[in-house]
């Protein structure tokens, strides 16, 4: 198709390419180029960019210019726009790239004026880090004046947008303008970008100011505060490696993320933003994960590129109430200036790209992000939310690098789309687990114990990638090790192994065995229950004095370890205090909806429908509205009060349903009467049911012909975990009895091990076999391990970006190769090598009902690729084998060609981006000549020569089944292509 015509028949499609991120930078981007290669005058530039003017419309009349224009300006802006988004997908993929940029071609440029035009992509980036040399440079020629220089330098301009006026303004001067921009550029090149430290003299105050905030933050971060009641560790000696990954949809990025990572270029999608989300549930990290970011730089042991750091909390930002400027919001919350204060904030205006921001838990702030609210001027004073809002889009204090954690829930669209990046943050790996566990006991032995006990446990090990789990079960090793056959199985049953060891740790000479502990401290557990259940219905985690003593708490239940001291507070505030972990507060304000005999009937129900009051557009808000019925100590809520809410109810929730189960029933009948426990638990699972119906009603019916399918909502997995907690495999039953479907889509919904064993638990009850699409979560190994127990009702398992290894694939394939029903698996994108071929291998020997096995973006080469020849051999079977993107060569196609060429069930066969040459294809050709089953071949990115397609064709005119042979982006010319095409059509270039 010719180009001018792509341009007109997917006009849509690239529109939203180019304006869907809502920055206008990758339209500017094209237009530098166009305008470098001289397919654009001035005049269509101006008339393309109007300031003010909506990004799409603006879009729209460059494609109605660059259409009208010529068949060549059309190549170039596909080229183009190919070049600013690479992994755009679709029509711009099928532009071949235009040769090389103007830039880089040698040509004579007449004038300095058109040389700014010819270079203007690579000007644009260039200038970007160097705008006030460049602009001093100009003011000191004459040829700017500070009106010129406020111009370029408008707050609200992304640094791009500033080089790019900039050049637009020198244009306008003149000839002798353009010369001292391009020479002040060569100077700079000449002289290697002097690194920004060194041409830094920050003031005598600024250095003492830095001083002081480095060791204020060393020792705010040197310890964690979970250990702070029972024990003193320091972070140094505690901190454990947490797993971070890019989105799925990412460029490959082959090493692991480190901390350092999470600032540096990496996986970065939007180079115009400043900020980068670190998100995670709750208890994976990321408190934990930002404090020793504040300690490695305090200490001067990284980050040294930034020299100052400022570390917000969100959940005490909510604690501000006044309007402040930037200033105050910096210099109040984070470290006081002691002198100069103006000379210490005009050095941070001037130089944002030396500075860090954190903002820990974005999810606890009690408004949700919002962009609507501009504000450019550091000076002016608005509520905190409004700053903060404003630092992450980068409308204020534009080029400070900030870092936000959230967990996930929180993050929506519009918070999105002002990010550099996003991170997930995904707890522990199963070799952190061992780290911490090591660490955590300094007695060897007590470690090896604790590891062997959490081996023989697997579902413990999965929770165990959760750190804050992983805490707790650290902390409770003797009860751990004493519980023998009982360990814990819960989230709840982990959350009561705390509770009791830290009642335990302060009256030593309580009952330490049976359910008695509990009854002995049931007032300490109900005061500060009612703490945390207020406490999560207003958005509250930090309470003062008065908040303790309405709920009353008392200082014996303060010792008791539940509550920590608020640090970092202003040192005019009174005390406050925070539970040491906002799932503790969850926990407790479970307990409270579990015992207390002030909650209503309706308590219960009213938790757990807050689903549908999340999918009908009513907040949370209205649960803690019902609450004032039971309690009117309740304060009046802030409406906005509502984001934060939603995910710390689900926790409350899940907890409930765990306290509630049988096997907690003995522990609560001494605290109060078993009708009322009996009367909750049932409402309980009545509530799950009645849950998981609605989620079965939503199940749209299957289009004729094809299958049932349900796609998870974000309230489904949750329920399940619910239903987990509740131990009752009567519930589950019931919940999977009325579940009807053939394929079941879980996809994108944030599961990691901990979701696996609840999964498992709940779908093994299942009454026929479903297709289980788990695709983009973060199973990995362990989780695999938890799904075994539900293999039996899967006939297939969707696994793609999971990051699964060979030893996953080792215990998956030994269950799954005895369960009848199970016929296909997809492992694309993990981190599979040869090592696995040989179970799969076995597989295809023992199964012969197996029909499909697809291991794309994998690392298999021709050794793996010869050892799945041996099971296919012996496999009569196998439909679809798609190997896409591994390394297995000619050879590895020679010994697949070798093993399929009798085969009677091949339908289709993927060996797309193998390295596969002519004598693989030649190979291949074979497996043509014989098959009367095979459909589609697909060798696309290979590098096929001439001789390896007629060969392919030969074999073609004894198989009229073939339907097509795909061969694009082979080593042949284009006229080779055309005479293949004409002497076979099933050939696709
Ligand atoms: P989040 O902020 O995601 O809720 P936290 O950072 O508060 O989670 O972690 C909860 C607890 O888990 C911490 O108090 C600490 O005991 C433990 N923890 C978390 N991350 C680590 C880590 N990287 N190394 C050691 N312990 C950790």
């Amino acid at each position: 198709m010719f180009a001018q015509e792509l341009v007109l028949r997917h006009r849509t499609e690239i529109l939203h390419t180019l304006c869907s991120s809502g920055s206008p930078e990758h339209l500017e981007r094209v237009l530098d180029i166009l305008l470098a290669h001289r397919e654009l005058v001035w005049e269509d530039y101006q008339n393309v960019r109007v300031p003010g003017r909506a990004l799409y419309t603006n879009a729209r009349q460059l494609l109605d210019l660059v259409y009208t224009k010529s068949e060549d300006t059309c190549v170039l802006f596909l080229s183009a726009v190919k070049q600013v988004l690479p992994a755009a997908q679709g029509v711009v993929f099928s532009i071949p790239r235009c040769s090389s940029s103007q830039d880089e071609k040698e040509e004579v440029q007449s004038t300095s004026v058109e040389t700014l035009l010819t270079r203007r992509p690579s000007l644009v980036c260039k200038l970007q880090g160097c705008i006030d040399g460049a602009l001093d440079a100009l003011v000191a020629s004459g040829h700017f004046s500070s009106q010129d220089c406020d111009e370029v330098k408008l707050p609200i301009n992304t640094p791009s947008q500033q080089a790019r006026c900039l050049l637009d303004h020198v244009r306008s001067k003149g000839e002798s303008a353009a010369t001292v921009i391009l020479k002040y550029i060569q100077q700079r090149q000449k002289s290697g970008f002097l690194l920004k430290q060194e041409e830094l003299t920050p003031p005598k105050e600024f250095l003492k100011y830095q001083k002081k905030m480095s060791s204020s933050m060393s020792a705010q971060s040197c310890f964690l505060s979970t250990y702070g009641g029972t024990s003193h560790i320091s972070l140094h000696d505690i901190y454990t490696e947490v797993q971070l990954d890019l989105p799925h949809n990412s460029v490959d990025v082959h090493k692991p993320l480190g901390l350092k990572d999470i600032v540096s270029l990496v996986g970065t999608v939007n180079n115009e933003a400043d900020t980068v989300l670190v998100s995670g549930e709750a208890g994976c990290g990321k408190s934990t994960l930002l404090q020793r970011l504040h300690l490695l730089w305090a200490q001067g042991a990284d980050l040294q590129d930034f020299l100052l750091l400022f570390p917000f909390s969100c959940r005490r930002l909510n604690s501000e109430h006044r309007e402040l400027s930037v200033q105050e919001l910096l210099f109040q919350h984070c470290c006081w200036p002691d002198r100069e204060q103006e000379e210490i904030f005009q050095f941070i205006l001037d130089h944002p790209h030396l500075m860090l921001f954190t903002f820990d838990g974005l999810d606890e702030l009690k408004q949700s992000f919002s962009d609507e609210h501009r504000l450019c001027c550091p000076t002016q004073r608005a509520p905190v939310h409004v700053l903060l809002f404003n630092l992450i889009q980068g409308s204020l204090m534009k080029g400070v690098r900030k870092v936000i954690t959230s967990r996930p829930e929180a993050v929506g669209p519009c918070l999105k789309k002002h990010l550099r990046k996003e991170v997930f943050l995904n707890g522990f790996s199963p070799t952190g687990i061992d780290c911490f566990v090591r660490k955590h006991h300094s007695d060897p032995a007590v470690a090896v114990k604790v590891l062997e006990s959490l081996r023989a446990n697997t579902t413990l090990l999965g929770l165990c990638h959760s750190p804050v789990l992983c805490w707790i079960v650290s902390q409770c090793h003797k009860e751990l090790l004493g519980c023998g056959e009982g360990s814990p199985q819960t989230i709840t049953d982990i959350y009561l192994m705390i509770l009791q060891h830290f009642f335990q740790h302060q009256s030593p000479l309580q009952s330490s065995t049976g359910v008695g502990w509990l009854q002995e401290n049931l007032q300490t557990v109900l005061h500060l229950g009612h703490l945390a259940f207020k406490g999560i219905a207003n958005t509250c985690y930090i309470f003062s004095g008065t908040d303790l003593e309405t709920s009353g708490v008392t200082e014996k239940d303060i010792c008791m370890g539940f509550l920590m001291q608020s640090k970092g507070m202003s040192p005019t505030n009174s005390k406050r205090y925070e539970f040491l972990h906002v799932t503790m507060q969850c926990f407790l304000a479970a307990f409270y909806v579990v015992l207390s005999s002030n909650s209503d009937r309706s308590t219960i129900p009213k938790l757990f429908k807050l689903q549908d009051m999340k999918d009908t557009g009513l907040s949370g808000t209205c649960f803690s509205a019902c609450l004032h019925s039971t309690d009117q100590q309740q304060q009046v809520l802030d409406s906005e009060a509502a984001a934060a809410e939603m995910p710390n109810l689900q926790i409350m929730a899940t907890f409930v349903s765990g306290l509630l189960s049988q096997s907690h029933q003995s522990l609560l009948l001494h605290c109060c009467s078993s009708a009322v426990v009996e009367r909750k638990g049932r409402q309980v699972a009545r509530c799950l049911s009645k849950g998981m119906q609605k989620h079965f009603r939503s199940i749209p019916k299957p289009v004729q012909g094809e299958k049932k399918s349900m796609h998870a909502m974000p309230g489904f997995v949750w329920l399940i975990k619910c239903i987990y907690e509740m131990q009752e495999s009567r519930i589950a039953k019931d919940a999977m009895s009325k579940l009807e479907v053939d394929h079941l889509k879980l996809t994108y919904c944030n599961i990691g091990p901990v979701e696996c064993t609840a999964l498992a638990y709940v779908l093994q009850h299942l009454k026929n076999p479903v297709g289980l699409q788990l695709d983009n979560n973060s199973v990995g190994d362990v989780g695999v391990e938890q799904l075994l127990p539900c293999m039996q009702t899967c006939n297939s398992l969707y696994l793609r970006n999971n990051n699964i290894t060979d030893e996953g694939i080792r215990k998956l394939i030994a269950v799954v190769i005895q369960c009848e029903n199970f016929q296909k698996i997809a492992l694309f994108n993990n981190k599979l090598t040869d090592a696995c071929t040989q179970y799969f291998s076995h597989l295809l020997k023992t199964r012969q009902d197996f029909l499909s096995l697809r291991l794309g973006n994998n690392n298999i080469t021709a050794e793996g690729a010869k050892q799945l020849a041996e099971g296919l051999k012996c496999n009569k079977s196998l439909q679809f084998l798609g190997l896409w993107g591994n390394k297995i060569g000619d050879a590895g196609a020679e010994a697949l060609a070798s093993a399929l060429e009798n085969s009677k069930s091949l339908v289709w066969l993927s060996l797309v981006g193998n390295g596969v040459g002519s004598a693989g294809a030649c190979a291949l050709s074979n497996i043509i000549w014989n098959s009367t089953s095979l459909e589609e071949l697909w060798l696309t990115e290979n590098c096929i020569t001439r001789t390896g397609v007629e060969s392919l064709i030969q074999a073609l005119k004894h198989n009229a089944h073939v339907k097509s042979v795909w061969l694009k982006n082979n080593d042949l010319s284009l006229e080779e292509v055309e005479e293949m095409k004409q002497c076979e059509s099933r050939l696709i270039f």
